[in-house]
C-alpha cells in the first residue's frame, strides 16, 4: 500500500547507507579531518551485514545451500551474527564456529538469533584445528550443510565494491585523499579500494594491522584486537589494491576506542580504535583541507566485558 511505503520489508532492507561522522577532539592538529563511517548502524550492528546476503545469494543460486538446509561458517563474530540474523530472515538453520578470543557478548548475541555456536580455541590456519578447517569440516559432514567461505568467496568484496565503496564516494563527492580499513577476510578493504581506485587512482588505501598480523610484515603471534589481522593471506584480500599496512598494538587500538566513547561519544570495537589510531599517522602526512575516512566496523556493545572494563 503507497501510504506504508517506506515501511521496509525485512531487517535485510535496511543494510548499508551508513553514516560518516566528524572527528571533533580525537584529531590531528594541523593535519587533515579525519571521519568515521560507522557501520554499527547496520541491523546487526557491524559491517559484516553487508556480506551476509551476498554469500546467502551466491551459495544459493550455485546450489550450494539448498532451502532448509544448514548456513555454517567460521566467524571471529560479526559474520556469524550477520548470518545468523539473515538466517532468520530467510529460514535457515546455522552454525558458527568461533575461535575462543571471541567476546562472550558476541556468543549470546549469536545464540540470541537461534544460531548453534562451536567455540573452539584459537590456533593457526596451518593447524587441522583452526577454525576454518573445523567449521569447513562440519559442513560436509551435515546433510544440507553449506560453508559460507567468508575467506574466499569473491561475493564478499564484491558487496564491498557494489555498496561500501560508492558510499563513501557519494557521501565526500569524491573529495577524500586517504581512506582506512582493516583485513580479516580483506573484503572490505578489497572492495572499497577497487570501487575508489576506479574513480580516481590517487586515493590512498591504508590497511590499519594488528601487531602480530603478517600483512604489515611482522612474523605471526597471537593478538587481542578481534576481527582483523591475519597469519596468512586470504582469498578475498587484493593485496595489489593496498598502498600500505601501518601496524597498530592492542594497547594502542583499546585506548582508543576508550577515547573515542569518552571524547567523541563513539562506541566501537578495538578494530575501529586501531582505524583511527592509523588516521591519526595519515593524517598527519595531509593538509587541513583534506579528508581521511576511517572505515568503524562494529559496536563497542560487543566488548563492555573486555575493552571497556578495563579502567586506564
Ligand atoms: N573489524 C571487525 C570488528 C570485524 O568483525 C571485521 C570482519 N572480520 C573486520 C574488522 C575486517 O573486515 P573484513 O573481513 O572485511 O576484512
Amino acid at each position: 500500500m503507497e501510504r506504508w511505503a517506506r515501511i521496509k520489508t525485512t531487517v535485510l532492507d535496511v543494510v548499508g547507507d551508513t553514516p560518516m561522522v566528524w572527528l571533533q577532539r580525537v584529531g590531528t592538529p594541523g593535519g587533515a579531518r579525519i571521519a568515521l563511517k560507522l557501520e554499527s548502524f547496520n541491523p546487526g550492528g557491524s559491517i559484516k551485514d553487508r556480506i551476509a546476503l551476498a554469500l546467502i545469494q551466491d551459495a544459493a543460486h550455485s546450489g550450494r545451500l539448498l532451502p532448509g538446509g544448514t548456513i555454517v561458517e567460521a566467524t571471529a563474530g560479526n559474520t556469524g551474527i550477520a548470518l545468523a540474523m539473515a538466517a532468520a530472515v530467510l529460514g535457515y538453520r546455522s552454525i558458527f564456529v568461533v575461535p575462543d578470543k571471541m567476546s562472550p557478548e558476541k556468543v549470546g548475541i549469536l545464540k540470541a538469533y537461534g544460531a548453534e555456536v562451536r567455540v573452539v580455541a584459537d590456533k593457526p590456519r596451518s593447524d587441522p584445528d583452526n577454525y576454518q578447517n573445523i567449521a569447513r569440516k562440519l559442513a560436509q559432514s551435515l546433510p544440507g550443510g553449506c560453508y559460507m567461505g567468508q575467506f574466499e568467496r569473491q561475493a564478499n568484496p564484491e558487496a564491498h565494491f557494489l555498496s561500501t565503496g560508492p558510499e563513501i564516494w557519494k557521501d565526500t563527492g569524491g573529495n577524500v585523499a586517504a581512506v582506512i580499513a582493516g583485513a580479516g577476510t580483506g573484503g572490505t578493504i578489497t572492495g572499497i579500494a577497487r570501487y575508489l581506485k576506479s574513480q580516481d587512482a590517487t586515493i590512498q588505501v591504508i590497511g590499519a594491522d594488528p601487531e602480530g598480523s603478517i600483512l604489515s610484515g611482522g612474523s605471526y603471534h597471537p593478538f587481542k584486537i578481534e576481527g582483523m589481522g591475519e597469519d596468512y593471506i586470504p582469498e578475498t584480500l587484493d593485496i595489489g589494491l593496498v598502498d600500505r599496512w601501518i601496524p597498530v598494538s592492542d594497547d594502542d587500538a583499546f585506548a582508543m576506542a576508550r577515547r573515542l566513547a569518552r571524547e567523541e561519544g563513539i562506541l566501537a570495537g578495538g578494530s575501529t580504535g586501531a582505524m583511527v589510531v592509523v588516521a591519526q599517522m595519515v593524517a598527519q602526512e595531509l593538509s587541513s583541507d583534506q579528508l581521511v575516512v576511517a572505515v568503524a566496523p562494529d559496536t563497542g556493545r560487543n566488548y563492555l566485558n573486555s575493552i571497556f572494563s578495563e579502567t586506564p
